[in-house]
């Protein structure tokens, strides 16, 4: 049987909450404000931005340079290249747009994150990339994805990176580094 991990990339592979904590402090001069604030996953719903710095923000996402510059996940290089070598087929699915194609790919070579295949998809449509038995895991910042794939896919695995935005969610085992991984699947 094909063993299959797959990855979500932003808050998970990149560490992306952190790249936008840049943009907050150095752009909005919020120098106060750290990763822990980010308490919402839709960034329109944190009490701490108003409607222009909101806007800021997006325009920032949608900029390719934005994903550029995001730090990599500690371990990120090292899990991806042990689980390869274990015979792990690694996917990565992302909800982030086509357009992001080809930056995301250089980032990827750029950090050495190994992988099989790298697919652009609607957050609601992973889990047709998902397999109902226990070779399969997800790792997910998304807490309400996960409850939605649970709900259809019991056997699979599912983990769930620590961040500040899905603490009110309980589902999959919660990890707060990539290495757990490793350790939970006994590689
Ligand atoms: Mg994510």
């Amino acid at each position: 049987m094909k063993k299959i991990g797959l990855f979500d990339i932003d808050g998970v592979i990149a560490d992306t909450g952190k790249a936008m904590i840049d943009i907050v402090q150095n752009d909005l001069n919020k120098k106060w404000v750290s990763v822990e604030d980010i308490v919402e996953y839709d960034v329109t719903k944190l009490s701490w931005l108003n409607n222009h710095e909101i806007e800021h923000l997006l325009t920032k996402f949608c900029q390719p340079e934005f994903y550029y510059y995001i730090p990599p996940m500690p371990y990120a290089a090292e899990v991806t290249d042990i689980l390869r070598q274990k015979g792990w087929e690694i996917i990565l699915v992302t909800a982030r747009p086509p357009f992001l194609y080809d930056i995301t790919l250089y980032w990827l070579k750029k950090y050495s994150i190994h992988f099989n295949s790298l697919i652009s998809s609607r957050p609601e449509e992973k889990i047709n990339y998902c397999v109902n038995n226990d070779k399969c895991f997800l790792v997910e910042d998304r807490g309400d994805l996960l409850l939605q794939i649970e709900e259809k896919m019991p056997q699979m695995k599912l983990f769930i990176y620590d961040q500040p935005w899905n603490r009110r969610i309980n589902i999959g085992k919660r990890i707060k580094t990539l290495k757990e991984i490793v350790e939970v699947l006994g590689i």
